[in-house]
């Protein structure tokens, strides 16, 4: 999977992505990052990319003419890295307007070949190329940033580790929080007493049956206890009564 990310600061993405999980699956190849810079394909000779809003207001807009260049730019390239007719590619716009990340959205992206995350800043971009370019409106959640690098970076890390091949075996998805609609249950490392506190002896039985219905129980209880909307939501689909 290839994530194409289009931001005036490159350098911010490139070291994000960089380490760790998401940096060892860039060199295994299972995934790849390029962070293209919009003010490259200013035709403006001051290589500016933003101007004052019409209508008046506070703050800059980013222009129309770089981000749709720059957005062409990199259709064509992942044209002709396939060298054959694909479907367009999707272009998700980072914004606080769209539709909120969540789990669901990470599986359904991690099945596409090329993402194109399209990054704003300042007072956000001129509607008219938005309306070219993008297909999803998407956002972190109800508040506002600076700019959708970091959105970007969340949602590339959420997708990415859902890639076959970029998390180990030890590492993976399926057991985490919103795999089975639920939170994660409680988990513990050596020692086993700690601070007087003792690892759930259910944990150091070996009895795999047991310990599966001890972290179902957990799961259900801190999901009911800290996100009752999914504890609901869980419980409707599991057509159950706990
Ligand atoms: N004027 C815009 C509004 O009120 O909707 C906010 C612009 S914000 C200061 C600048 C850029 O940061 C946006 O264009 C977007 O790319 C990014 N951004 C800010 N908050 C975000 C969020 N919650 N989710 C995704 N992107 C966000």
């Amino acid at each position: 999977m290839y994530f194409h990310v289009l931001t005036l600061f490159p350098e911010m993405i490139m070291d994000g992505l960089n380490n760790s999980i998401l940096g060892r699956a860039m060199e295994k190849g299972c995934i790849r990052a390029e962070a293209v810079n919009i003010r490259d394909y200013t035709l403006d000779k001051h290589q500016k990319v933003d101007d004052y809003t019409y209508g008046g207001g506070a703050g800059m807009l980013m222009q129309a003419q770089p981000v749709y260049d720059c957005v062409q730019a990199v259709i064509d390239g992942i044209r002709h890295r396939n060298q054959k007719e694909i479907p367009t590619p999707r272009v998700i716009y980072v914004t606080p307007q769209g539709r909120v990340f969540n789990q669901q959205m990470a599986k359904e992206f991690a099945g596409e070949e090329d993402l194109i995350f399209l990054c704003g800043h300042y007072e956000g971009i001129d509607e008219r190329v938005l309306e070219e370019v993008v297909t999803d409106h998407v956002s972190i959640g109800d508040y506002v940033l600076t700019g959708g690098e970091l959105p970007a970076m969340v949602m590339i890390d959420a997708i990415a580790r859902l890639v076959p091949g970029v998390l180990n075996n030890d590492e993976s998805a399926m057991t985490d929080s919103f795999g089975n609609g639920l939170l994660e249950y409680p988990q513990y490392s050596r020692p086993r007493v700690w601070r007087d506190k003792e690892v759930p002896p259910v944990l150091l039985s070996g009895n795999h049956k047991l310990i599966e219905k001890w972290r179902l129980e957990k799961s259900i209880e801190r999901t009911k206890e800290q996100r009752p909307d999914l504890y609901e939501k869980w419980r409707m689909e599991n057509d159950c009564c706990k």
